[in-house]
């Protein structure tokens, strides 16, 4: 084997959440190759969402903009759905910026795939993977090119982000808890011929749901929800027909269309993978999890996964991991994709039409006008409520840090700014002792530490941020064990020190 076909990482699947996880990985300078089996991105009505907690990760690696101004004591809100019942209410901090964006899932992919061949990642598009072993020092995996020629190539570690099927979790041989479909969904581009007829937004009626983006000047988004039973073909190519006759029955009254520039089926077949990782074997995205698309989480989830593996990861390929360090991806993701798959199978289980299920609807939405009921469903539909386990110590450890303003040499900036280049921080404020620096310096190949001013008094001194965004050590309230603390958590989280102390 040649030495240029040895990767620190192979990523299976150029979708938004290998790509994204690429440039993560070149974002390190670790050597990346990218394969993937379409020979340019596929531009499908999918994702479209971005949440809370994802606009905040991107823009704490410029991918988004960073929110300038807003105070932390205020609160951005954008009006959202729960099981296609309106008045939720998703809310973010101010110095977040709004909790929502809107991005087409194909743009993402494009960026991402841009930054990361900016990086320096090798992006090999026309590869199919299809056999993959590992031993205890390397992987090694096979690609068929559309020629029928292959090539085979090793890497430190593979990441399957290869979508749903995936094809690395099935030659890797994880398992999965899996839950058989039960809803027929349907989704199509088409031009509506009677726009004002045509029920927008989410409807329920006896015999499903319509869920209609109606344009009257242009291709329109109409999905249905059937409920009767699953696909008999799941893989059977759409046609106008079946979306024109399965709106209509479940609205009740017909709803012409024409002109379909794309359809897809798709259902509530759900899967949760046992493991995250099986050595040097990873999986990320719908690789990892699939469930039915309600509240637009599916992509979020996958990207957190990629911006929770890839310093973790790049850490790894370059020898300075604490021992468990990759570990934590399964064990901090793994819950994260539970939430989701459960709280997608909640709301379909509210939105399954039927007179038992309509008293239940009915007092949901009541609940959902409590503040504390919508805060905390909207929490969880944006992952504004996810928080890793703490290694002991301060509370703060594991929860994602907001964006405080900063003053930094004299000049304005923020918690995002400071995680742009994807290194772990060690915030120093105001008057922290030396022995903290002095305790950092020790990791200087790993870890910056950036002395800084908050505009106003923080509960701690010091603080070790992770490239994510999420608190790794924050002080105790006893200053007895500083920097004895930091320097168990610097070697917990990014191996020995240096010198070797
Ligand atoms: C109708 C619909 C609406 C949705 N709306 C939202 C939403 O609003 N918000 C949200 O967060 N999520 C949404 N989702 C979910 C979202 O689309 C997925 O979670 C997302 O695509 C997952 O990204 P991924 O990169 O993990 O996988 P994918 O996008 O499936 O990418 C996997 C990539 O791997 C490649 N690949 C597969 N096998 C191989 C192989 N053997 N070798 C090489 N390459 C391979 C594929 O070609 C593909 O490019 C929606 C899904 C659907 C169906």
């Amino acid at each position: 084997m040649s030495p240029t076909q040895h990767y620190g990482v192979a990523v299976v699947g150029g979708g938004p959440v290998g790509m994204l996880l690429a440039a993560e990985l070149g974002l390190h300078g670790v050597r990346t190759v990218v394969l993937e089996r379409h020979p340019e991105t596929v531009d499908q009505p999918k994702a479209g969402t971005l949440h809370a907690r994802t606009v905040q990760s991107l823009a704490r690696r410029g991918h988004l903009p960073t929110r300038r101004g807003g105070r932390l004591d205020q609160v951005a809100t954008t009006a959202f759905h729960f099981a296609g019942m309106p008045g939720l209410t998703i809310g973010a901090p101010a110095v977040e910026g709004q909790p929502i964006a809107g991005r087409s899932q194909a743009d993402l992919e494009r960026a991402f795939e841009r930054n990361a061949r900016d990086l320096g990642v090798e992006i090999r598009r026309g590869h199919d993977v299809v056999a993959l072993t590992q031993d205890p020092r390397q992987v090694e995996i096979t690609a068929e090119h559309g020629d029928g020629r292959r090539t085979t190539l090793t890497a430190d570690y593979v990441v399957g982000a290869d979508g749903a099927r995936s094809t690395v979790r099935a030659l890797a041989g994880i398992r999965s808890e899996e839950h058989p479909p039960r809803v027929a969904a349907l989704l199509g581009q088409v031009r509506l011929l009677d726009p004002e007829g045509t029920p927008p937004g989410w409807n329920l009626t006896p015999r499903g749901w319509t869920v209609i983006n109606v344009n009257p000047f242009g291709y329109s988004r109409v999905i249905t929800f059937d409920f009767t039973g699953p696909h008999a073909d799941r893989h059977a190519p759409v046609t106008l027909d079946e979306l024109r006759s399965t709106a209509s029955r479940i609205a009740g009254h017909d709803i012409p269309m024409t002109d379909a520039v794309f359809t897809s089926r798709f259902s509530d077949y759900t899967r949760l993978v046992h493991r995250y990782r099986d050595g040097r074997v990873l999986l990320a995205g719908d690789a990892a999890h699939v469930h039915f698309p309600v509240g637009g989480q599916g992509l979020n989830l996958g990207l957190q996964d990629a911006l929770n593996l890839g310093w973790k990861l790049a850490l790894a390929v370059r020898g300075h991991a604490g021992k468990d360090l990759l570990d934590t991806y399964h064990d901090e993701r793994h819950p994260a994709g539970r939430r989701v798959i459960d709280n997608t199978r909640a709301q379909l289980a509210l939105m399954r039409p039927g007179e038992e299920t309509e008293p239940l609807r009915a007092l949901f939405a009541e609940l959902l006008r409590l503040d504390q009921v919508g805060a905390y469903l909207g929490d969880m539909i944006s992952a504004q409520d996810t928080a890793y386990p703490s290694r002991g110590g301060s509370p703060w450890q594991g929860r994602f840090l907001p964006n405080l303003p900063l003053e930094i040499d004299g000049a304005d900036s923020c918690v995002a700014d400071v995680l742009h280049p994807g290194r772990p921080v060690l915030l120093l404020f105001g008057d922290a002792g030396e022995e903290y620096a002095r305790t950092a310096a020790a990791w200087g190949h790993v870890v910056d530490a950036v002395r800084a001013r908050a505009p106003r008094p923080l509960p701690w001194d010091a603080l070790l941020l992770r490239p994510d965004g999420y608190v790794a050590w924050a002080p105790p309230s006893a200053r007895a064990d500083v920097p004895d603390g930091l320097r168990a958590a610097l070697r917990e989280w990014f191996g020995e020190a240096a010198d070797g102390r």
